[in-house]
């Protein structure tokens, strides 16, 4: 049966915590439904979630900003509006805001989420590519 979630009933703000490093907001905006979860959310400049990976995967919709994702033992790499990503089943990986830039991406999630350690310092900061990029 079709299933109509109204912002009152969605929209559920999770509290910076646990599954970010610095400042981000997620919107929940379909609560786990036949094993998909789907996320808003929005990272304020030089936050990030933590280590983390998906049972089914994920698909991640960058609607704003400039972000940064990489997957453990790959380079980081830069995300811009309107990039979708596919990020595999049981992949560790993270996703976050680039320093210098908000984020907001839609994140469709599949199965379940299994949270790990957060992302150092250097792990944010290293081969990262952004500040060779011009800022339009
Ligand atoms: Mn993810």
């Amino acid at each position: 049966m079709i299933r109509i979630s109204p912002p009152s009933q969605a929209g559920t703000v999770g509290k910076p915590g646990s599954q970010f490093s610095g400042t981000a907001y997620p919107y929940v905006t379909l609560p786990s439904t036949d094993g998909v979860t789907i996320n808003n959310v929005v990272f304020t400049p030089g936050a990030r979630t933590h280590w983390h990976r998906h049972e089914h995967g994920q698909i991640l919709q960058v609607l704003a900003g400039r972000g940064l994702i990489q997957s453990q033992g790959a380079p980081t790499e830069v995300l811009h509006q309107g990039d979708t990503v596919w990020i595999p089943p049981g992949e560790t990986h993270w996703h976050g805001a680039a320093p210098d830039s908000f984020m907001t991406h839609t994140a469709i999630s599949l199965g379940t989420t299994e949270w790990a350690e957060p992302v150092s310092d250097d792990d944010y900061t290293a081969d990262v590519g952004f500040e060779k990029e011009t800022p339009a």
